[in-house]
């Protein structure tokens, strides 16, 4: 089964973002349109899952470059 979120994405844009893992706090400086899995260096937790546009983000967003 196939789950389908329907999101508006205003413009390709894409920028660096700064997030924490919340499962130990440890801070990784990534990009959000990652097409590939984030883990979490500290911990393997799962940070960031690809989409097909936007990544979904599992983690605390705590800055955001360009
Ligand atoms: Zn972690």
């Amino acid at each position: 089964m196939v789950k389908r979120k329907n999101e508006i994405i205003p413009r390709p844009k894409s920028l660096f973002i700064k997030i924490k893992c919340t499962n130990c706090a440890a801070e990784h400086i990534t990009f959000d349109h990652s097409t590939a899995v984030v883990k979490c260096r500290n911990c393997n937790e799962i940070l960031i899952v690809p989409t097909g546009g936007k990544a979904k983000i599992r983690a605390e967003i705590i800055a955001k470059y360009g």
